[in-house]
């Protein structure tokens, strides 16, 4: 199945409906070798952008990208690479977003990822203690500078977002061009509802995270945590105690049930879920994580459930998961 190509947001950058990142897996997971094949894996069936991060595995997930991308010899042209500034050490100048770190950022992860401008770059999440006019001055000197491409935010609200780019019209900067939220099944409100003004108002582009809810759209988790999966890496027990929660339990229980839709289209469900998140035009691309390269390729092949998503499919989908965002009384 050929990649699609979609805007993100009102920008002309074109980013495969398919992305791969790096949390948890690089380093953890997944080593230099692995990384080269999951690269080479994704960018032949037309994936074009590596999501990144200084958090990830404290720069390392930066550094194992950066060896892969230099093995790998993709021309500078045919991809984009990202990363995302707010957590990058201890110190109180190692964090946030002041003008001190998003330019410490940018040029440290332009250095482990060993490329002379980022493509998209990130504030990681909103920072309470930074003016936003500090941080939109700061990412604005970056694109200016062309050391940064597109700027955008992750996980800010959507008045936060709207607030950063007026501001960032009325100094004659470039405005935050795209959000990164978490979008999956289980997981609506912002990018369906919360955000509705901005696509319309500021072209706002969304390049989702967790689209299987760390796996747990798979299915891999109903019948407890297997040994090599995310949920049992002793870092990770935060996430293992928010599915065996009550919420979580409940959300097993969909899952299940989502299960037996999946088998009528005689598919697997962690497709389904990428499918149901590529449904959305407000989704300028799905970034996948995987720790085996069987995993990347099943769910790389789920563009070719896209059309298969029928209103009957999409309506028996919604029935189970009982959690579609009301619109705001506005919109
Ligand atoms: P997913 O929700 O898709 O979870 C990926 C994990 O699920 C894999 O590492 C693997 O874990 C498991 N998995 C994936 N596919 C399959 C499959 N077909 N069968 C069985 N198990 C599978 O995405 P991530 O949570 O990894 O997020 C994707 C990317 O989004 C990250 O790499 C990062 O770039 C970005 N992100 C951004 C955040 C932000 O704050 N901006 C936050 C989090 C992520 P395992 O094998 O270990 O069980």
């Amino acid at each position: 199945m050929d990649m699609e190509y979609r805007r993100l947001g009102r920008s002309g950058l074109k980013v495969s409906a398919f992305s791969l990142g790096s949390w948890v897996t690089f380093h953890y997971q997944v080593d230099d070798s692995l990384a080269v094949e999951c690269m080479k894996v994704a960018y032949d069936a037309g994936v074009n952008f590596f999501d990144n991060a200084e958090a990830y595995a404290q720069g390392r997930s930066e550094e194992i990208m950066g060896r892969a991308l230099k093995k790998l010899g993709f021309p500078r042209d045919s991809y984009c690479v990202s990363s995302k500034v707010f957590w990058g050490g201890d110190l109180p100048t190692q964090r946030g977003l002041s003008r001190k770190h998003v330019h410490d950022a940018c040029h440290a992860a332009m250095r482990r990822l060993d490329v002379d401008y980022l493509d998209l770059f990130f504030c990681h999440r909103p920072d309470h203690e930074t003016p936003i006019e500090e941080t939109v001055r700061a990412m604005g000197d970056l694109v200016r500078q062309g050391k940064v491409l597109y700027w955008g935010t992750s996980e800010w609200s959507a008045d936060q977002i709207a607030r950063a780019h007026g501001i960032a019209i009325s100094l004659g900067v470039d405005p935050p061009t795209m959000e990164q939220p978490q979008y999956n099944m289980l997981h609506r409100e912002r990018v369906e509802r919360e955000y509705l003004q901005l696509y319309d108002d500021i072209g706002l582009g969304t390049t989702i995270w967790s689209p299987l809810a760390s796996g747990i759209l798979t299915g891999k988790y109903n019948q407890g945590v297997p040994d090599d999966s995310r949920l049992a890496l002793p870092d990770y027990q935060w996430l293992r105690d928010q599915v065996l929660d009550e919420k979580g339990r409940e959300n097993l229980e969909k899952v299940g049930r989502l299960q037996r839709v999946a088998e009528e289209l005689d598919t697997s469900l962690a497709k389904l879920a990428l499918a149901w998140c590529l449904r959305s035009t407000r989704v300028s691309t799905v970034i996948l994580g995987a720790s085996k390269v069987d995993q990347l390729r099943e769910n790389l092949d789920a563009l070719e459930l896209l059309p298969r998503l029928s209103t009957e499919v999409l309506e028996s989908i919604e029935t189970i998961l009982d959690n579609t965002p009301e619109p705001p009384a506005t919109y």
